[in-house]
Parts: structure tokens; C-alpha cells; sequence
């Protein structure tokens, strides 16, 4: 890693669960030694890469800037057999079983983005490849949590990360939220009043486009966090698949394309304006760091990455031995392929601009049409990153005390023609998740549908609360 003069991290493997201490890497995969040296090595269940059948891999790519289509060439990335493609591996290579730890140029290409972006705060961190933060969370939880333990979420979670804890028997401690995100001093009474067998040891949370609030963590906040995590020793698991799509403020009135001054403005923001993550305050190195290629390139490419200190990525890396080993050869080798040579951090960097572009056009355009309909039937934080609007629905006064307003309500929106995520299922509160909480949200993403839709859309929302105000169907 690069950074001679900081510190090395902290070893917090006193809170690893006991499991995890003892884990060590298979005796077994020790003496295939290296495939490099003079060895006639005859160890390892692999087979021969003469036996692939596949000789050649293309993929053509979008090329960047908008408006240029038909003027540029397309870019097109080829992968061969037997021989490198500058940066990137042969398919041989990236077709035959690896360390574990995911293709080299692929994680040298995050290790040194990593260090542009976050400039981490001690010198022995690194990255590995995941299969994306669903499968990431899973295991990074596991080094802190086994069955009967607790860990510490935002009130409002991400279904996924409610699912593995759950597998796993580990019971979420849900810490209050306010439109920036997770509270700090509710966070630091719950530790400090903490008196169960089984002690805190980690802290998942989404700190920026939280999934659903949309909530993200300004940096103050971030500090705040940081700071009680550190009184506590805790662990945290910073799942951020939305660090990137952080978006230009919200100004209304935008014209019916992506507007060029505002991709100027973002072209000149790269990524100085982005909030820092709890990764770049990281000076104990307690952060483990999930980032995610789903939302920035594609969703079934399952792949990203994770940074954490180097010790803590080999046991990661020994619970990928009995499960993913890593994710495919071929998807790291395009990603690779792509971000190393056809892009280049420029090119990458560029890629994200626009995509905060688009999600900025979309969120003006959506929370316009929300402010024309929906004025005084909705709450809201306008979102500063992110693909979810989060609103607080004003059932009126016998909705708000009527058991069934919020399914009625969403009977009246399927009946209305529309959907959107009712906030129930990422509640981990059983205090304030039962169907007579005065507090009622719906979570509507604005990344998929066309914009032309958010019109119609709103108009049957209110059509459907409306209903419930006077409680007739
Ligand atoms: N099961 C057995 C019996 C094996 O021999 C091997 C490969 N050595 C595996 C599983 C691992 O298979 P995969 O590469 O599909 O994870
Ligand atoms: N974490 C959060 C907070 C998410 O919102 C999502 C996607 O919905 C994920 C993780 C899943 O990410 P991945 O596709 O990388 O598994």
C-alpha cells in the first residue's frame, strides 16, 4: 500500500468473534506454492487452459459524452487467449481458479482509485474483489457476529443486510435517524447503556442515498459517528453502493433534457466535491469498506470490492475459499479490461459524472412533479445522492390512527395504477413497524421508470391518498 509515514491499523481482532480468530487460511492451498517457480507442481485439482474452449472475448462499449453517438469510434475491448491485453490478464489467466483475493489488475485498479478518492489514513489497507455488497455484508458481519450477538443498523435498513443478520441469528439494535442519517447520540446512549452478555462490536449503515431514507451523512455527521465508533470499538461496515451518484443540488425548472450547463458544473466537481467516507476518516483502520460495481456499471455483473485493513481481507478472503472463491474470471477481466485501458481513471471518472448527471435531472424532475402533486400529502428531504425519495404520508386524522390506512392505501395505489415500496420491510424497530404507527412512508425509486411516467404516477399517488383522507375506496 502506498502511504510510508502512517501508521499501521489498529489489530481489532480481539473483537473478531472467536471462530474467526482461530480461522486459518487451508493448509492445503500452502503447498501449491507458486505457479511461477521451477517447482514441477502437481498439487492443485486444476485443469489444463488448452482445455477452454473459449479463444477470444469482445465487448463493445458505450462511448462517453453524451450527444458525440455515430462521431466517435466505438470502443471495443478484446480479451485473448494466451496473451495479455495491456493491463489485463489472458483468458487463460482469468478463466483459471486464482488466489481468492480477485484478479490483480482489477484490484490494482481500485487499490490505486481508492487512494485518489479516500486517501486512507494507515498504511496497511488493501482491497479485494466481492461479488458485490449483498454477499460482502454477509461476511464481513460474520468476523464480529455469530449466532445471539447484536449489531448496531440505522433504524431504516436495507432489506438485504436485514436478511443476512437474520440467517445468521444476529438481532439488529435499531439507532434512531434524522434526514442526515444515523444519530450520533443515539448510537452513543444505546452503547453506553448496553448491558447484555453479548457485547457491541460492529456497526452496519448505508451513510450515503441511504437505502430507503435516501438519507446521506454530512461530513460533520460522519465525523460524529466515526468518533462514538471509536469510544465504543466498534467495527464498521460501511456498505456505500450510492458513493458515487452523489448529485448536483436541487434546482427546479430543468429542461427536458439533461441540461449541458449542469454536466459543465459536474464535469469541474469530479470527485474533490464528493462527501468523504468513513474509509477516508478511517485512522484506526476499523473500517470495512463495501463498495459495489451494481449501480455504477451493472447489477448482474456481481462485482466490487472491498477495503480494509490486509488482515482483516484474509480472513474475508478464507471465508471466499469455502464459498464464492471470487467472482467470475471473466466479469473482473471486462471490468478490468474497461476501467484499466479503454477508460482510465479519466474515463472513469468521466463515466460517473454522467451518471450523477442523469440521477440529478431525474431527482430535480421527480421532486418537481412530487412538490406539484403532492404538496401537504407528503414529507420529504429532497435526496442528495441516491435513487430513493423517501416520503412521510400525511393519512390525515383518521388515517393516521386507522390500523389498516397504510394497506388500504396501497390497495388504492395498485387499484390507481401505481407502486412504490411501502417503508414496513426496512424497518428493524419492532417499537414503530406495526401497522398503527402514526409514522407511514413510502420509498419510491426514480431510477427506473421513464421521466415521462413521473407525471401520471404522482397524480394516482395523491389520487390514492386522497382516498384515505376521506376513507372511502
Ligand atoms: N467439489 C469438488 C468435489 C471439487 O473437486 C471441486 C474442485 N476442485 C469443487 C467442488 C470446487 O468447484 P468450483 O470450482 O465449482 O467451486
Ligand atoms: N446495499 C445497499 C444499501 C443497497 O441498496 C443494495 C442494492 O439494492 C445493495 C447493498 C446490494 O448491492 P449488490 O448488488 O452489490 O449486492
Amino acid at each position: 500500500s502506498t502511504g510510508d509515514s502512517l501508521p499501521t491499523a489498529k489489530d481489532l481482532s480481539a473483537i473478531f468473534v472467536p471462530a474467526m480468530r482461530a480461522h486459518k487460511k487451508s493448509a492445503f492451498k500452502s503447498v501449491m506454492g507458486d505457479p511461477t517457480s521451477a517447482m514441477i507442481n502437481m498439487a492443485g485439482g486444476v485443469p489444463h487452459p488448452d482445455t477452454f474452449p473459449i479463444l477470444q472475448l469482445q465487448a463493445k462499449v458505450k462511448p462517453l459524452g453524451s450527444g458525440n453517438e455515430g462521431k466517435r469510434p466505438r470502443d471495443t475491448i478484446v480479451l485473448n487467449k494466451s496473451q495479455r491485453c495491456q493491463s489485463t490478464e489472458s483468458l487463460d489467466e482469468l478463466l483459471q481458479y486464482g488466489a481468492g483475493c480477485g484478479v490483480e489488475s482489477y484490484c490494482n485498479f481500485l487499490q490505486k482509485y481508492t487512494q485518489l478518492v479516500h486517501r486512507p489514513k494507515y498504511s496497511d489497507w488493501g482491497v479485494i474483489s466481492s461479488c458485490g455488497n449483498t454477499d460482502a455484508i454477509g461476511k464481513a458481519v460474520s468476523l464480529f457476529c455469530e449466532a445471539g450477538d447484536s449489531i448496531l443498523v440505522e433504524k431504516w435498513t436495507f432489506p438485504g443486510a436485514l436478511g443476512s443478520f437474520a440467517a445468521a441469528k444476529v438481532l439488529p439494535v435499531p439507532v434512531d435517524m434524522d434526514g442526515e442519517g444515523m444519530d450520533p447520540d443515539s448510537l452513543d446512549r444505546i452503547c453506553t447503556s448496553w448491558g447484555e452478555a453479548h457485547p457491541l462490536r460492529a456497526l452496519y449503515l448505508v451513510p450515503t442515498g441511504q437505502n430507503p431514507t435516501g438519507a446521506t451523512m454530512s461530513f460533520e455527521r460522519r465525523q460524529k459517528i466515526y468518533s462514538v465508533a471509536r469510544k465504543h470499538n466498534l467495527a464498521i461496515i460501511e456498505d456505500d453502493p450510492y458513493y458515487f451518484l452523489q448529485l448536483a443540488p436541487y434546482s427546479i425548472g430543468e429542461s427536458s433534457s439533461i441540461n449541458k450547463v449542469m454536466m459543465a458544473e459536474l464535469d469541474v466537481q469530479q470527485a474533490d466535491a464528493l462527501v468523504p467516507s468513513l474509509l477516508s476518516l478511517d485512522v484506526d483502520g476499523r473500517v470495512i469498506r463495501l463498495d459495489s460495481f451494481s449501480k455504477v456499471l451493472a447489477p448482474n455483473l456481481r462485482c466490487g470490492w472491498i477495503t480494509a485493513p490486509t488482515y482483516i481481507l484474509d480472513k474475508l478472503q478464507i471465508l471466499n475459499e469455502s464459498t464464492i472463491l471470487q467472482p467470475s474470471g471473466l466479469t473482473q477481466g471486462v471490468i478490468s479490461k474497461l476501467l484499466n485501458d479503454t477508460w482510465g481513471i479519466d474515463g472513469w471518472n468521466r463515466h460517473l459524472c454522467e451518471l450523477r448527471a442523469v440521477y440529478t435531472y431525474r431527482r430535480n424532475m421527480f421532486v418537481c412533479m412530487v412538490d406539484r402533486y403532492l404538496s401537504g400529502l407528503v414529507e420529504y428531504v429532497v435526496p442528495s445522492a441516491g435513487m430513493f425519495l423517501w416520503m412521510k404520508i400525511n393519512l390525515g386524522s383518521e388515517g393516521s390512527t386507522n390500523s389498516s390506512a397504510m394497506p388500504q392505501l396501497l390497495e388504492n395505489m395498485k387499484k390507481c395504477g401505481v407502486m412504490m415500496a411501502p417503508g414496513m420491510p426496512f424497518c428493524c424497530d419492532t417499537s414503530s413497524n406495526s401497522a398503527t404507527s402514526p409514522e407511514h412512508y413510502l420509498r419510491a425509486a426514480f431510477a427506473l421508470v421513464d421521466v415521462n411516467m413521473f407525471e401520471p404516477a404522482l397524480k394516482r399517488l395523491a389520487q390514492a391518498i386522497i382516498a384515505i383522507h376521506g376513507i372511502q375506496p
